[in-house]
């Protein structure tokens, strides 16, 4: 069974020229190998109109082919679409306090009605700026609700891409294990799957370009590898993550990182790599769904 290997990258129009010049890196280098990131573009960032700069480089990435979707709309905070989740509650424990002390405050944030009020004026940015109609949603800090679904739904975005299956990359964290070796849950499906309000939901396999991981290389590396072999046997679609601030951390390292695992999937055979909105065009992300989600959001 062959694998679709996506390269997603978070948090783009967030932050300055450092952040811009990350992305713009990242996606000339999978260039060279014929391939293209799919980036998530918060269109108004901390509630700010974004930078022309972001503009200018996302319309100029996405002629060259790139793949834009929707990543929120302020990202002001990391309880934009729900509550806090995990392993974002592992990169940052406050998460779990600050919820509970601003509970009332949050709380009413997630109806339907706001929550598609949110989504519909980041599509409508999107069209304006960008002149892109995005097909699949990745909420801010992976915080996610039923509400959210519903409204994805309605709106007609059928994918969305924020559950983890390994949360090892945040292990080398100073108040984390230290443990960067192979850990999968078994609460969710492995591969794409149908759930709230019939969504797709696309988990991510690992990210292992956070912020000092470049300090554990050899460990990353090979623990990517081994990820990335294991998934060609449970799924046909498979999602990496990175983020800009992470891979301009040390961009060196993530060229490598990423050298290596465009190598990897090809000498081996394990199969190759697409868009998010080339696997929803073509259908391949509708024939990767295995599995109906289990039920396990309380709001
Ligand atoms: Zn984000």
């Amino acid at each position: 069974m062959a694998t679709w290997y996506v390269w997603t990258m978070d948090d783009i129009g967030a932050g300055g020229a450092d952040m811009v010049e990350a992305m713009q890196r990242i996606c000339r280098f999978l260039e060279k190998y014929g391939l293209r990131m799919t980036l998530f573009v918060i269109p108004k960032p901390s509630g700010r109109p974004m930078g022309e700069d972001w503009v200018n480089a996302l319309r100029e990435v996405h002629r060259a082919g790139h793949d834009l979707q929707l990543h929120g709309l302020t990202h002001k905070d990391c309880f934009e679409f729900g509550p806090p989740n995990w392993p974002a509650t592992d990169i940052e424990p406050s998460f779990l306090e600050e919820f509970e002390r601003r509970r009332e405050e949050l709380l009413p944030r997630y109806t339907l009605p706001n929550l598609r009020g949110h989504i519909e004026e980041g599509l409508g940015i999107f069209r304006e700026r960008l002149g892109v109609e995005p097909m699949v949603f990745r909420a801010p800090c992976g915080a996610i609700s039923k509400p959210m679904f519903e409204a994805l739904r309605q709106v007609g975005i059928r994918y969305e891409s924020s559950m983890y299956i390994s949360g090892v990359g945040y292990e080398h964290l100073p108040h984390r294990s230290g443990v960067i070796a192979q850990k999968w849950v078994n609460d969710i499906p492995h591969t794409p799957f149908r759930w709230y309000s019939d969504v797709v939901e696309v988990p991510i396999l690992n990210e292992y370009t956070w912020r000092g991981a470049w300090q554990r290389e050899q460990e990353f590396l090979a623990v990517a590898k081994e990820d990335v072999k294991r998934i060609a046997q449970e799924s046909k679609v498979a999602v990496l993550l990175t983020h800009t601030h992470g891979v301009g951390d040390n961009l060196e390292y993530a060229f490598r990182l990423m050298d290596t695992l465009i190598e990897d999937v090809r000498a081996k055979n394990l199969g190759d790599f697409a868009t998010l909105g080339e696997l929803v065009a073509n259908g391949e992300l509708e024939r990767a769904v295995e599995a109906v989600g289990p039920d396990i959001l309380s709001i």
